[in-house]
């Protein structure tokens, strides 16, 4: 039996993701539809292999899917500093579709009465105090942090990786 693993309790910030530690189970997935009532998720768990790889947006600073909406729709949220959508104004046109080089973004077709289905991807559930999916990801394959946090453990791990290569040499 593994050891007992806490929720991932998240305030907003920045939208990281762990790829290593992801273990499959989905359960972001299934909160993200739940929390957005539209059949389609806007997190995606694609495997590699034996590893699992939560694909979602990653909030690019000059994002591609800003420069390819012609209509304006997509935007970035200054306060939050994150790209986000006003759904109201998507024409279906999936130009953003096209550029955005994770294919973090689902086509959602159109419903009954509508003229246009939708481009939709993660704007980050701002209204709430937690993101939804990191909620419930205990692996903590999703991850908020600040992005220098982020550097850190990743210098860190790339030193310990130098010191057994220069460890075996030396031998
Ligand atoms: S933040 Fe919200 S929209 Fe984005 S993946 Fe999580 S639940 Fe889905
Ligand atoms: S949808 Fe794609 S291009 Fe747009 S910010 Fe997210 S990852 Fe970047
Ligand atoms: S599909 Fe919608 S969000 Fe994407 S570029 Fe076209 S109008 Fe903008």
């Amino acid at each position: 039996m593994g050891k007992k693993r806490s929720a991932n309790k998240v305030k907003r910030g920045e939208f990281l993701i762990s790829r290593e530690q992801c273990d499959g189970c989905g359960e972001c997935v299934v909160q993200c539809k739940k929390t957005l009532e539209s059949g389609e998720p806007c997190i995606q768990i694609v495997t590699v292999g034996e590893r699992y790889v939560p694909i979602v947006c990653q909030n690019c600073q000059d994002a591609p899917c800003i420069t390819a909406c012609m209509p304006g729709c997509r935007y970035k949220d200054e306060k939050h500093n994150r790209v986000v959508t006003d759904y109201k104004r998507c024409v279906g046109c999936w130009m953003c579709v096209m550029l955005c080089p994770f294919g973090a973004i689902t086509r959602v077709p159109k419903k009954e009465g509508e003229h246009f289905g939708v481009a939709r991807k993660c704007d980050g559930c701002l209204d709430r105090t937690e993101a939804p999916c990191m909620t419930v990801c205990k692996a903590r394959g999703l991850q908020i942090t600040d992005p220098n946090a982020y550097s850190a453990e990743k210098r860190k791990k790339a030193a310990r990786t130098y010191t057994t290569i220069i460890d075996g040499e030396t031998e």
